[in-house]
């Protein structure tokens, strides 16, 4: 079967500043795959590459068999793939109830949009106990939720998530983890952009590590936990 997703030698710059050099990867579908790499190698640019915020210049991306590289954002939400960016973002006057059906926006069958809710406040019983509470007024993890949650309610069948864990403490860091696996065991495959390597090392079924805008090494979550280069550089075993 043809990969969900595949990206074919990409080079994304901004200005004159090449950040991705020619990136390649796949993600098939049902996968968590991880991007890993440090501050700077070129992974934020990789998904708004996807999600069309930034053109590569080269290289082209496909998804579900079409050609998405010079697609608008909202046709590539409407294609089936959702981002939840660093740091969050909810809509911070809005309650929790009102984030999630702002995140049906793109949908056109409303009435299952209820629907929908109370399954995503099974998977985050926190954000039903908080659904009339404004999102500002919610904890570092439950905007995290808020957020993962507000990108499922499009139903994308790709999940974008750019480091979810940065800032929140171990035990809420576990959970949300937890989340992503329950998510991608819904049926949603997921690309998982992380800094926390022994985490997402644990939860993906394959990984990549980007190396100033280029893919220095992939294999199997396995195979990267033993490779050398990987526990040195990214897990802090010498
Ligand atoms: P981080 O974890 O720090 O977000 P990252 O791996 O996501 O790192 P990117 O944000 O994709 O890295 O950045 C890749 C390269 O592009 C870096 O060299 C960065 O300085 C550069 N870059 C990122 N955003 C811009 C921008 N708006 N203008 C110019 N250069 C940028």
């Amino acid at each position: 079967m043809a990969p969900l997703l595949q990206v074919k030698n990409i080079k994304t710059y901004y200005g004159n500043i090449c950040a991705l050099k020619g990136v390649t990867f796949k993600i098939n579908q049902g996968e968590i795959v991880c991007l890993i790499g440090a501050n700077g190698a070129g992974k934020t640019t990789t998904l708004k590459s996807i999600t069309g915020i930034l053109h590569p210049r080269e290289g082209s991306i496909f998804f579900d068999g079409e050609d998405i590289t010079n697609m608008e954002p909202h046709h590539i939400v409407e294609k089936g793939i959702s981002m939840v960016p660093e740091g969050r973002h909810v809509f911070s006057k809005l309650t929790t109830l009102e984030n999630l059906e702002m995140g049906a926006f793109v949908r056109k069958d409303k009435t299952a949009i209820q629907e929908d809710i109370e399954r995503i406040f099974k998977l985050f019983p926190r954000l039903k106990e908080r659904s009339k509470q404004s999102a500002g007024t919610l904890s570092g993890g439950e905007q995290q939720m808020l957020a993962i949650a507000r990108s499922l309610m499009s139903k994308p069948k790709l999940l974008l998530l750019d480091e979810p864990s940065m800032g929140l403490a171990p035990i809420l860091l576990e959970s949300i983890f937890e989340n992503v696996k329950e998510i991608n065991a819904q049926g949603t495959t997921v690309l998982l952009v992380e800094q926390n390597t022994k985490s997402a090392l644990m939860i993906a079924d394959r990984g990549y590590v980007l190396q100033t805008g280029l893919v220095s090494l992939s294999g199997t979550t396995k195979e990267l936990r033993e490779s050398e280069m990987v526990k040195k550089t990214y897990l802090g075993i010498a």
